[in-house]
């Protein structure tokens, strides 16, 4: 196999797609050079000019929109975008390159933009790579405005492509349109990052941390995606089409075989039944959700809703969401949880910069840090209640403190929707995230304070591993599997069954037919996955006695390492293919 043309990487979202590469460059706006007439040249040099000052206004306004949103730490952010538009040296470098070379305003500063940022690249140190980044931004801002289109180069594909890029941010990922996006392939990026995720939700085949494809592909060459296996072929041959497109019917075949399994319920041979439910990002996926039989949503990650919004909408728009959702799905029920923004997701216009991202003030912690902004979800989410079935859960808990200062915050929100005459749910369930080892450890205590737990594996194992799950070069240590990972899920389960609270899952592992089987032994009440993933799940499930999978979990948790579980579980898996 040639190293130039197979490419391997994680699998992330299954299907194989066979299209026409898409090249999206990191450099966000696409700009050809023009030639302009020497009489025009003083016009273009103002039309620059005119764009910066348009961009200097924009800045500034976003700069006052954070410091009343948030605070001045944050706004500072955009203090120094204002100092990049301000730069004479940055500034005079483009106006002379407009004169000297006589072409096009944008032009001249994309070249000048990739020359400034290469030499920040190639300094190593954190600082200045991210300073890079900021130059890029602060050049889109002014790009957008020379060209008088805000438009994200993904909304301008005009037939169906695969995308392939260096990296994607999960906003990148909301502006596919499925129709037009059939694949993606990223040279970084892990299983269990959020663009990872939302690839998943789309039913977008993706695979990604494949290292070294961007620089060897060019936008019209030919690609394989086998998202379920993780191989990329580039320019394939006739033999290699061949061999993919037959795939491609058997996946077909498979799946249409799995659609008798949505009407029916995730119930044992012995009678036994759990919830299975559907993890999502944005309100259009509550049709998916319904066609794969899920029972409700038992995650609604709502910072999805904001990506890319320049600054927190308010609460009736808000609300407005969360209602769309909570009826479209009535009486299932809909667990909403508040924003997860910070680690690798983040806001445009809230950029939040942390040498330590994953550590550092994300989730609820940025909640609590900004208690009238939260409050404001709160409100909208209690809102929604009234419509019919919600429940409220949070992210990122580390210990009780933070749930007491929630559930006063809870109470002062009620107060105020009474004092409005506004309908809300007043007796709405909540429940915390349980994904950080310290909650897990102290899960007898947390569970007398709440009404359910949702284990997030994807972050429980990051965090107990301490393998950062977006960084391909350690994935291989990312392991569900770890003893430590199955211990923490056992006592979380156990401790909340004392408490008489009921616990799911709603990371990745759920999602994982055997792993499930596992699970339920080990007495989960429910699985939220991405919805794709429910059928099959409900197939394996069907297909045992929960006294079987008991005895499964019991003897798994009496191993010592991922290595002997591992041999366990696919000595189990081969009875179910
Ligand atoms: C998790 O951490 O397992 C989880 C479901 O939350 P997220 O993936 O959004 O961090
Ligand atoms: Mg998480």
């Amino acid at each position: 196999m040639s190293p130039y043309r197979h490419f391997e990487g994680i699998p992330v979202s299954g299907g194989v797609v066979i299209g026409m590469v898409f090249r999206l460059e990191p450099f966000r706006t696409i700009v050809e050079p023009r030639d302009i007439p020497d009489d025009r040249i003083e016009d273009e040099v103002r039309r620059f000019e005119e764009a910066v000052e348009e961009s200097r206004r924009q800045m500034t306004e976003i700069r006052s929109r954070a410091r009343d949103d948030l605070d001045d730490e944050h706004a500072a952010i955009f203090d120094s975008h204002i100092l990049m538009l301000e730069d004479p040296l940055f500034f005079k470098e483009i106006v002379d390159g407009i004169r000297r070379e006589k072409k096009n305003a944008e032009h001249i500063l994309s070249v000048v933009t990739d020359r400034v940022a290469a030499l920040f690249n190639k300094i190593p140190d954190q600082y200045f790579s991210s300073r890079s980044t900021d130059m890029y931004d602060v050049a889109n801002q002014v790009l957008g405005n020379l060209l008088k289109v805000r438009q994200h180069p993904l909304r301008q594909i005009t037939e169906p492509v695969i995308v392939v890029s260096h990296d994607l941010g999960p906003s990148d990922t909301m502006e596919m349109d499925r129709t037009k996006v059939i694949g993606f392939v990223t040279d970084i990026g892990g299983p269990t990052s959020h663009t990872a995720i939302m690839a998943k939700a789309l039913e977008i085949p993706a695979v990604v941390g494949v290292g070294a494809l961007f620089e060897r592909v060019k936008t019209g060459d030919t690609l394989i995606v086998d998202g379920t296996g993780g191989q990329v072929l580039l320019n394939p041959t006739p033999q290699e089409l061949k061999k993919y497109k037959d795939i491609q019917i058997r996946l077909q075949e498979q799946e249409l075989s799995l659609s008798v399994m949505c009407p029916l319920p995730a119930e044992t041979l012995d009678g036994y039944t759990i919830e299975l439910s559907a993890n999502i990002e944005m309100p259009e996926e509550v049709q998916h959700v319904k066609i794969h039989g899920a029972d409700g949503i038992g995650l609604f990650r709502t910072e999805f809703v904001y990506l890319n919004m320049s600054a927190f909408p308010d609460e009736e728009t808000q609300y407005r969401v969360y209602r769309q959702v909570v009826e479209a799905m009535a009486p299932k029920s809909v667990i909403f949880r508040t924003l997860d923004i910070g680690g690798d997701k983040f806001v445009t216009g809230l950029n939040l910069k942390e040498l330590n991202p994953f550590l550092g003030l994300r989730a609820i912690r940025l909640g609590l840090a900004n208690p009238e902004l939260f409050k404001v979800q709160l409100r909208a989410i209690l809102r929604a209640g009234a419509s019919g079935n919600a429940k409220i859960m949070f992210p990122m808990i580390s210990c009780v403190e933070e749930v007491r200062t929630i559930k006063k915050l809870i109470e002062e929100v009620k107060i105020e929707l009474k004092q409005k005459g506004l309908p809300f749910a007043d007796n709405m369930e909540c429940g915390i995230m349980v994904e950080i080892p310290s909650a897990a450890i102290t899960a007898d205590v947390l569970a007398r304070e709440v009404d359910f737990f949702s284990i997030g594996t994807n972050d429980l194992i990051q965090y107990t591993l301490a393998v950062d799950r977006v960084n391909e070069r350690v994935a291989y240590l990312y392991e569900p599997y770890h003893p430590a990972i199955l211990r923490l899920i056992h006592r979380t389960i156990n401790e909340a069954h004392r408490n008489n609270i009921w616990v799911g899952i709603c990371g990745e592992m759920a999602s994982d037919p055997i792993t499930a089987i596992l699970l339920l032994g080990m007495g989960i009440d429910e699985l939220s996955m991405g919805p794709i993933a429910i059928p099959e799940v409900k197939r394996v499930i069907r297909g045992i006695r929960l006294a079987d999978a008991k005895r499964l979990s019991e003897e798994i948790l009496q191993l010592n390492c991922a290595t002997d579980i591992k041999r366990m579980v696919a000595a189990y898996k081969r009875q179910f293919t």
